[in-house]
């Protein structure tokens, strides 16, 4: 051996040792398991987690940096599998969604995107699935540079970037004809064009494809949602084709009706929202594998003026949503944690989402699997994220009390680690 390799051994050494980092956890909820684990040690090194283990029968290094929480529930970093990080919940009084598009300009959008990010981050939510940008482009991949670049805090991103839709289906909308007006979405007719934009999206670096396969909804002369469709099933399935071939999966926003039933036959990997499920979605949601973001919170908030069309048409969609989710959990649909935050600003809490899933009847251990493992798997990162376990990576957040009694004390998380590193603590 050398000077030179003994110093790079000893170099070696330490830097291993100065990784390493141990955390003391009263109580784990691992984000796969059922079952509740008391007083665990978790050594992570690195942005890894190398062990799970008792706390009575494990030594901890001598140079291991401790965090104790011990008297806390810890649990994987949450994620939110349908975000806006482009949207700010948008106030009607404040020019709502358009005067976002038409007076913003897009550097005041990414300064309020990095905001957003890092409200997430706080919250505990260290992975986010953003399902598009909402008239801001490409942004989000620019938002997901910056975060792995180290310039800004914020979660790990999965993105869409556009999304797409048809011509009538997504604002802007309701000005003169002779107007172009910008659109929210990238508008596509026919399968050549939807498999183009696809292939755009995806050449750009989308991670997810969004397509929008319903649009306007309102009362029907029986009482019953109706949904407006946009593409057909062969446009949908050329771009299903599309993003299969690249290794990627499809989020498909829908309702109900015509629109959702194209959704499935068209191949959608994930159906957003689904208000309206009938039998027959959810018989071929399990027959597919396709996997149910609910999105629950917004429907039930901001309603309009009950003696008004929109009045009427919100009302219903919230009271056909509950029945829907609860067919669905009742016959073992995936159900993944989602909240349309961006569409609710984002100054308010993103965990409120587990209280509406909690309060319709789901367990609480299977809202916060929704949220880590599950929502893991759905990203194709299973063993990676939403788990606390050996060879996950390192997020990992923490609460006061205990979720399993108060799904509310999801909305307090006093402590965060994202990929080894703290962000947040006591
Ligand atoms: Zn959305």
């Amino acid at each position: 051996m050398n000077l030179r390799t003994i110093i790079c051994f000893f170099l070696t050494l330490a830097t291993a040792f100065a990784q390493t980092t141990v955390i003391r956890a009263g109580t784990l909820i691992d984000g796969k398991s059922n079952a509740v684990r008391r007083d665990q040690v978790i050594v992570i090194r690195g942005n890894r987690i190398e062990s799970v283990s008792e706390a009575a029968t494990t030594k901890i290094s001598a140079g291991a940096a401790v965090i104790d929480l011990s008297k806390e529930t810890v649990l994987p970093g949450l994620i939110d599998s349908h975000t806006h990080i482009f949207l700010q919940g948008e106030a009607p009084d404040q020019g709502g969604y358009d005067a976002n598009i038409l007076n913003a300009p897009l550097a005041l959008r990414a300064a309020r995107a990095t905001v957003a990010v890092r409200r997430a981050l706080e919250q505990g939510f260290t992975t986010l699935r953003d399902v598009e940008t909402e008239g801001a482009g490409y942004g989000d991949i620019g938002i997901k540079q910056a975060i792995e670049g180290g310039y800004i805090p914020g979660p790990r991103l999965f993105v869409a970037t556009r999304a797409i839709s048809t011509t009538g289906g997504y604002p802007l909308e309701g000005y003169a004809p002779e107007l172009e007006m910008p659109k929210g979405a990238q508008i596509v007719d026919g399968p050549v064009e939807a498999r183009k934009a696809a292939r755009e999206q995806l050449d750009h670096g989308a991670d997810w494809i969004k397509v929008y396969m319903t649009h306007r909804s309102w009362v029907g002369k029986n009482g019953e949602l109706v949904s407006q469709p946009t593409l057909t099933v062969e446009e949908l399935r050329a771009i299903v084709d599309e993003a299969h071939g690249w290794g990627k999966k499809v989020a498909c926003h829908a309702y109900s009706g015509i629109g959702l039933h194209r959704a499935l036959d068209g191949g959608c990997d994930s159906i957003e929202h689904g208000l309206d499920l009938d039998d027959a979605a959810i018989a071929q949601m399990l027959k597919q594998g396709t996997w149910y973001v609910p999105t629950l919170t917004p429907y039930y908030l901001d309603w309009a003026p009950a003696d008004t069309p929109a009045g009427r048409r919100d009302r219903l969609r919230a009271s056909a949503h509950e029945p829907s989710f609860k067919k669905a959990l009742k016959a073992g649909v995936k159900i993944v944690f989602g909240t349309d935050m961006g569409g609710i600003p984002w100054t308010e809490p993103i965990a409120q989402e587990f209280s509406r899933m909690v309060e319709f009847g789901m367990q609480p251990m299977d809202a916060i699997q929704s949220a880590t493992s599950r929502a893991a798997t759905m990203l194709d990162m299973e063993g990676e994220l939403g788990v606390v376990a050996p060879g996950a990576l390192a997020d990992i957040v923490a609460v006061g009390g205990d979720p399993l009694h108060d799904i509310k004390t999801l909305e307090n998380v006093d402590f965060v680690m994202k990929d080894g590193r703290v962000f947040r603590s006591k």
